[in-house]
């Protein structure tokens, strides 16, 4: 009889906050850039530099905690984490570990059970990111880029709360969801500006103890994860199963190949030689402080959601869906502001937004067209410029590569034709050619003037007014 296992789970998660400049020094924080070019002495470990630390990295810090229901530390300080790797040129990176600015929250998720559950949340540090080692297989050798070197992170480290991969991605979809309403990062996984190490174990059910735990890193989306911890979990239930033991140390997950690898056992805290550091001075944070950043709290998605109903007469399903990712409720809220109609916007977002974004697989928070020109699509059909049919194809492009609808519809020769003379002479051919759809139309069956608006259309190459078009065919017929 094989035992009852239940998996038992904990994650770190990194956040690159959406600052202009880094953690301790000005150098900018934009993505990319030629290598080694946004670094100055601070950032790149030269002796006799000293780090100042960016204020609004503490705030965006204090946001996220007051956000997620933690304590935060008034009198908090930075702590040297020492190692040596190429990509760290002070050989030490500057992190919180005795005093970290936020402890002791929760945030809520949906349960396995379908019922409200909390989640705890141990601490919420800052920190400062690493540079990147480039391999160069041609020339055998590796390259070092400190342009993300000092880009300021929080580590978020929950308790082993969650219990299934459904409820770690609920989790990450929480958090996502409020870091991106306060505008304190993007986000994004696939770029890492969110990483997610899994800490996972596994335990009899009932057992009191929790098992020894691996720590999974180098996962790049929500999907990766929930194979990962798939895979973890039997692999660790085949261990104690044949009677061998799980060994704590980190692994490497292979999407591609679907499994995970050793990459080295778990160091201890103290190898790391953590120390106060001395050349940053303590973080006092007044109750003023702390007021005043609370006070300039978003308006988060169950007021939006509320708002969106009230003030747009939209209906609950809509509001929901728009409001769960916020880059998709700031693209409603600018194109409504654009003079369009709030269902109507709502329309394409819920239809074909969420269609092609299903079809490419990305993220509704990755979409790259831009309010005007959904804005101008849309006043593009109000107009009768276009029809519904064409806009669609319309949209297709502007998904793609935020084409601008009304250049792209010239250049193509999509306009709608509103000429109803012209019209009316291909109706006419068409209730000739279907003798059998107008005879079923005259007899009552009104669906059969669907084949005729069809016939209509295509004749028209899709350019006929489809109001015009229903029209003409009932007046002739
Ligand atoms: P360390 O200091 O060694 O990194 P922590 O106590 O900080 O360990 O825990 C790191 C993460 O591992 C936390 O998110 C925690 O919830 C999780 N964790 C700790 N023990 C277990 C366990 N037995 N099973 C699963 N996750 C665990
Ligand atoms: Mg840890
Ligand atoms: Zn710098």
């Amino acid at each position: 009889m094989g035992k009852a296992y239940e998996t038992v789970i904990g994650l770190e998660v990194h956040v690159e906050l959406a600052t202009k400049t880094k953690i301790f020094c000005s150098c900018g924080t934009e993505f990319g850039g030629a290598p080694n070019t946004h670094t100055c002495p601070v950032c790149t470990g030269m002796p006799g530099s000293l780090p100042v630390l960016n204020k609004q990295v503490v705030e965006y810090a204090m946001a996220v905690g007051l956000a997620t229901n933690c304590d935060i530390t008034r009198n908090g300080k930075f702590d040297r984490k020492n190692y040596f790797y190429p990509d760290n040129p002070q050989n030490y990176q500057i992190s919180q570990l005795y005093k970290p600015i936020c402890t002791n929250g929760y945030v809520e998720i949906k349960g396995d059970n379908g019922e409200s559950k909390k989640v705890r949340i141990h601490e919420i540090h800052m920190e400062e990111d690493a540079g990147k080692l480039i391999h160069d297989d041609f020339n055998d050798c590796s390259l070092v880029d400190l342009n993300r070197s000092g880009v300021p992170l929080i580590e978020i480290v929950s308790e082993p709360d969650m219990r299934s991969a459904d409820e770690v991605v609920a989790y990450l979809e929480k958090l996502r969801m409020i870091i991106q309403y306060l505008g304190a990062s993007d986000c994004k996984l696939n770029e890492g500006s969110m990483r997610a190490d899994v800490n996972l174990s596994v335990r009899e059910v009932g057992a009191d103890a929790y098992g020894t735990r691996t720590e999974m890193k180098n996962l790049n989306s929500f999907k990766a994860i929930a194979r990962a911890i798939k895979n973890e979990q039997e692999r660790q239930i085949d261990l104690i199963e044949s009677g061998e033991k799980v060994v704590q140390e980190t692994r490497r997950w292979d999407d591609a190949k679907e499994y995970s690898y050793a990459m080295r056992s778990k160091e201890d805290a103290q190898d790391y030689r953590y120390f106060p550091d001395p050349d940053l001075v303590p973080v006092i944070i007044s109750e003023e402080w702390l007021e005043e950043v609370k006070s300039k709290e978003p308006e988060f998605r169950d007021e939006k959601m509320a708002r969106y109903m009230e003030e747009f007469g939209l209906p609950e399903y809509d509001a929901d869906i728009i409001t769960l990712y916020k880059p998709l409720a700031d693209l409603f809220e600018e194109t409504v502001a654009l003079g369009n109609k709030p269902k109507e916007v709502s329309n394409w977002i819920m239809g074909e937004t969420m269609r092609l974004c299903k079809e490419e697989s990305i993220d509704p928070d990755q979409i790259r067209f831009s309010a005007t020109n959904l804005s101008k699509l849309i006043h593009l059909i109000e107009g009768s410029v276009i029809n519904r049919g064409a806009a669609k194809e319309v949209f297709e492009e502007m998904f793609k590569s935020d084409i601008d609808p009304e250049a792209y519809v010239e250049e193509h020769g999509m306009k709608q034709d509103n000429d109803e003379d012209a019209l009316r002479e291909i109706v006419k051919k068409v209730i000739e050619e279907n003798p059998k759809a107008v005879e079923d139309v005259r007899s009552g069956k009104d669906k059969a003037i669907g084949a005729l608006v069809g016939q209509t259309m295509k004749a028209t190459r899709g350019k006929a007014n489809p109001a015009m078009v229903n029209k003409l065919l009932k007046e002739m017929i």
